[in-house]
């Protein structure tokens, strides 16, 4: 946005007016219509035959998912020696959804602090190899605004960044610096699409915030300040907000969930990755007009579940990975589409030992099925034919929520 620029803004206006044109951007490229205008020494040139060519649409496939939480049985089920992780097993069943959509998100809820024991409630502390894998297994960006980034203080939510940043992943919702607080997380998406990213917690345990910019918190202020600068950053075309918010266990939304949701949307929002209380809640298609006048399709998730996680029972080894289908087409980026595929936490056990792996639901019940999964039992099945009635009769929470099904994912840009 240009600001405080009459003398551009008159030129626009007038430029407006000649051609009809919404949009001022490069006033300098506007052809000069007026022959008689043009230096009698400019060389002659030849017309051209056809319009020039638009872009041709470009469309993507972005996933989210909800909390990634390495407890610790986890963690202890992923280690293959002194000090080595090795977390991939973890993902291999969901592995060519993530690696095949245009791109992936996930809510990164522990710490990395190398001085402490692995731990889980209340103090949240793990392997930082479980980055690696993440990326290894086709994680593109983590948000980290949840009520266990201080569970170290600021110091470890310090080393937990650098740490996530020595893998080269990139992340939002705490931040080491007021310059990084203000800095917005902008993704490429797909050749030609870019997206950014934004998160918020509702508390942090009940651990004050070392310095007012090292955790966003659930602020209406900040978030509409922020969502609308992302909004207006050059080259954006969306803009997700991740939200940790409500009461765990509580599979509606609460009102202060509402509330931010419309408040997100409002500001420009196009996308509500909600996550934190550890069992579903419903997706909805919504048609919002935005304060900048953009009245189009949103996509919300109230919370995807529990992608990874120890924590037993059905309602919490549930969760769903939410897919959303974009297409940009002459500078407007619009939701085609908004999915979801219903994924569950899966215990096993190999030669008497935990195991976990997060399974598409639908995939697995296949598979079993058909002889083809000798991980799952008939006990396990009959939790998988449970979890998929649940899940698919609890999650969508408008009509144009449909339940993705596919044997395998495909990248809609047809960059992966
Ligand atoms: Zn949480």
């Amino acid at each position: 946005m240009v600001r405080n620029r009459p003398a551009t803004w008159l030129v626009c206006l007038a430029l407006s007016a000649l051609i009809m044109a919404d949009g001022c951007a490069k006033p300098t490229t506007v052809p000069n219509s007026d022959p008689a205008a043009a230096p009698a020494t400019a060389p002659v040139q030849t017309p051209v035959a056809t319009p020039p060519v638009p872009p041709a649409p470009v469309k993507a496939r972005i996933l989210a998912v909800g909390d990634l939480n390495p407890h610790v049985p986890i963690v202890e089920a992923a280690q293959t020696g002194e000090k080595q992780w090795d977390f991939t097993p973890l993902f291999a069943h969901v592995r060519p959804w993530l690696e095949g959509a245009d791109f992936i998100i996930g809510d990164l809820e522990t710490t990395f602090v190398k001085d402490y024991p692995f731990s889980g409630y209340p103090s949240f502390n793990s392997p930082s190899v479980f980055v690696r894998d993440l990326k290894a297994v086709g994680f593109d960006a983590v948000t980290n605004a949840n009520n266990h980034a201080l569970d170290y203080d600021g110091p470890g939510l310090i080393e937990t960044a650098n740490a996530i940043d020595a893998y080269g992943m990139p992340h939002t919702g705490t931040a080491r610096t007021a310059e990084e607080r203000e800095k917005t997380l902008v993704l490429d998406v797909a050749p030609g699409l870019k997206m950014a990213l934004l998160s918020y917690t509702y508390a942090t345990n009940g651990i004050p915030l070392p310095q007012p910019f090292m955790v966003n918190m659930l602020d209406p202020d900040l978030i509409r300040s922020d969502v609308r600068r992302a909004r207006q950053q050059p080259g954006v075309d969306l803009v997700a907000v991740a939200y940790h918010f409500g009461d765990e266990y509580a599979r509606e939304p609460n009102e202060e969930q509402e509330k931010f949701v419309t408040l997100a949307l409002e500001a420009g929002a196009d996308m509500i990755l909600g996550d934190h209380v550890h069992v579903l809640q419903r997706m909805e298609v919504r048609q919002v007009k935005d304060e900048f006048g953009r009245d189009r399709k949103r996509a919300v998730a109230f919370c995807m579940g529990n992608f990874v996680s120890a924590q037993e029972g059905l309602h919490r080894q549930e969760s769903y990975m939410m897919a959303i289908d974009v297409k940009k087409e002459n500078g407007e980026t619009t939701i085609e589409q908004v999915s979801f595929v219903p994924t569950f936490m899966h215990r096993y056990t190999v030669n008497g030992q935990k195991r976990f792996r997060t399974v598409v639901v639908e995939k697995a019940i296949k598979e079993y099925e058909a002889g083809k999964d000798p991980l799952i039992t008939a006990a396990d099945y009959a939790l998988l034919k449970e979890a998929w009635a649940d899940i698919t009769a609890h999650v969508a929470g408008s009509p144009e929520v449909n339940i993705l099904h596919a044997d395998s994912p495909v990248s809609l840009s047809g960059a992966k």
